[in-house]
């Protein structure tokens, strides 16, 4: 870790036991402010600290948090930081990770009913201890139950956003090994797959050994699970195992078919060899000569293809299939027929429809905003800020919302070559009831209807709630529509041909937020919709000038849902853009 993300992380640990010990939300919230602005500084802090009004000199750094800082760098702890941690159990931090349970509550069950860990809440809730305590209802109890049951159901795999970049900064290091020829990532990972369970990475080169070696030293293992002639696997500090396989050079393209699988999909390709009188696995594409012992390879039969995937997909008379489609899920017919989608690409998405500033919870003026858009080559930029009921992500009243209005018009008026809507992202209510009232969401250029809380409602009310808001003729987008949080939230389960069906009926789009603990809506979802024609919005959801980058795992999940560009709002021209919402208004 860099000393910005080090830093980043004792100062949330600070505010959470702060928040654990009944401090002031002022000093609970400098504290979350000041690991925020750490974590997106893009200068090494301790390039800062010869002088440190460099330091205050940053938006949300004090005079107290740049002395913390620079007792950092100096000594490499933090005094304060030691005695508050002393303080708490470490345990229930990890409580502060189940949803539906905040610091208050924590501190209750901790001081009067001994709660110190996941495992002494699991145990408090099966005695039924924590019944007596204030604010612990018995429908509170029962989400604590449901959520806990879902991570645990969940664990193991790992988020593709903390994934992908690990197996990038791998490769980028492996590629400088004298010898190397061809490397890279395989496995879900290169199928987009929202969770990883291992890093799969392939590689040739003529210097087996020194790769190798090379892997298994980088920074960032902890251990190392196995190291064979052609295979080593190591673990990571961030958890996640990897595995290197080296193969032949002439045999890369068939090594990579065979480990970017998904299984069925293989299966489905080798039935396809056989029946055209050829074996295929992971060293080529052979002739089939009966001899079913020994594989052919080992008795030095010549492969039909095996060089590249292109080859081997040409062989068995296909074209090359994305990886995102190599699910089983009908993409082998649909390359026969020649009917693969023209899947969308990163580079064909023109806006950014969903996005907060700091007059809500994001950390960007609405002139950075509107500088980041243009800076992405984007034609249109929404200015969507939480609404009034989302008081933990201080939502706008309706009074501030219509000054926030004037400000972005205001912004949007002093900028060339880009637009800016002025929007909001409104609460959908329990009942599907909207958190303003239609009069002020006229006055909207853009209107994203999300849901935030009751997130454990029953289906049929959660449909019911969804559709509502879809049908709403002032919604343009329905965004995050399930609410879940990878690995730790399930969210709501509506009956998703229910909101196709009204989405289109409706000319509303369906959000795939691309933030990848949400992606949501998830791939199959998205599968289902694209085949109903419904529209569908790409959107990064922006707080921060990095969330942009999210915009890969949405491209991810649009194409693992088989969606083309046409289908996707954020593909259109300024003008069809405009005038789609305009029908709205
Ligand atoms: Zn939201
Ligand atoms: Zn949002």
């Amino acid at each position: 870790m860099s000393s910005n993300a080090e830093l980043a992380k004792i100062f949330y640990d600070m505010a959470a036991v702060l928040e654990l010990t009944g401090a002031n939300a002022f000093r609970v919230n400098a504290h979350a402010k000041a690991a925020r602005v750490l974590k997106d500084l893009t200068t090494d802090v301790s390039t800062l600290v010869d002088d440190p009004k460099q330091l205050t000199a940053i938006d949300g750094i004090g005079k107290g948090t740049a002395e913390r800082i620079i007792e950092y760098v100096e000594t490499g702890t933090i005094a304060d930081h030691r005695q508050l941690m002393a303080k708490v159990p470490t345990g229930l931090f990890d409580l502060m990770q189940i949803p539906g349970l905040g610091p208050r509550t924590i501190k209750t069950m901790w001081e009067q009913a001994g709660v110190t860990n996941m495992t002494t809440l699991r145990a408090a809730l099966d005695a039924g201890t924590l019944e007596d305590l204030p604010r612990l209802g018995p429908k509170l109890l029962e989400n604590i139950k449901a959520s806990m049951d879902f991570v645990a159901k969940s664990s193991g795999r790992t988020r593709i956003g903390t994934a992908l970049p690990l197996a990038e900064a791998i490769i980028t290091q492996l590629k400088q090994v004298k010898g190397l020829k061809q490397i890279e990532y395989a496995g879900s990972l290169r199928r987009g797959a929202e969770t990883i369970g291992d890093i799969d990475i392939l590689a040739s080169t003529t210097q087996p050994k020194q790769l190798s070696e090379a892997f298994r030293t980088m920074p960032g293992v902890t251990d190392v699970l196995g190291s064979g002639e052609t295979k080593s696997s190591v673990r990571l500090d961030a958890g996640i195992q990897v595995d290197l396989r080296i193969v032949d050079d002439p045999a890369f393209g068939a090594a990579l078919l065979y480990f970017t699988g998904s299984k069925q999909h293989n299966v489905r390709l080798r039935e396809r060899a056989i029946r055209m009188k050829h074996r295929l696995n992971e060293y080529g594409l052979f002739p089939n000569d009966g001899d079913s012992k020994t594989p052919p390879q080992a008795r030095g039969v010549n492969a039909v293809a095996a060089k590249t995937e292109k080859d081997i997909f040409k062989a068995l008379k296909l074209p090359w299939i994305a990886p995102e489609l190599r699910e089983d899920r009908g993409e082998i017919s649909a390359a026969d027929d020649g009917v693969l989608p023209k899947l969308i690409e990163e580079s064909q998405i023109k806006s950014e429809l969903h996005a907060h500033t700091i007059a809500s919870d994001g950390n960007f003026t609405i002139e950075a905003l509107i500088e980041q858009a243009k800076s992405r080559g984007f034609h249109t930029i929404a200015v969507t800020d939480h609404s009034k009921s989302s008081a933990q992500a201080n939502g706008l009243s309706v009074d501030r919302l219509l000054e926030h209005i004037d400000a972005i018009h205001e912004a949007g008026s002093k900028v060339k070559g880009i637009t800016i809507l002025a929007g909001s992202e409104v609460d959908i209510h329990a009942d599907g009831s909207l958190d303003y009232e239609d009069d002020v969401l006229a006055k909207l250029d853009i209107v994203v209807a999300s849901p935030h809380a009751s997130l454990q409602q029953e289906p049929a009310k959660a449909t019911k709630r969804l559709v509502a808001a879809i049908s709403h003729p002032l919604v343009h987008i329905l965004g995050h529509p399930t609410g879940r949080i990878i690995n730790r939230r399930e969210g709501l389960s509506p009956d998703i041909d229910a909101l196709i069906a009204a989405a289109v009926e409706h000319d509303t789009a369906l959000e795939i937020n691309a933030n990848f603990m949400r992606l949501d809506l998830r791939d199959t979802h998205v599968r289902a919709a694209v085949k109903a024609g419904s529209l569908l919005a790409i959107n990064t959801d922006a707080h921060t000038a990095s969330d942009f980058d999210s915009l890969h795992y949405g491209i991810l999940t649009a194409r693992r849902g088989w969606l083309e560009a046409n289908q996707c709002v954020n593909t259109w021209s300024a003008s069809k853009l405009s005038k789609w919402l305009k029908r709205k208004r």
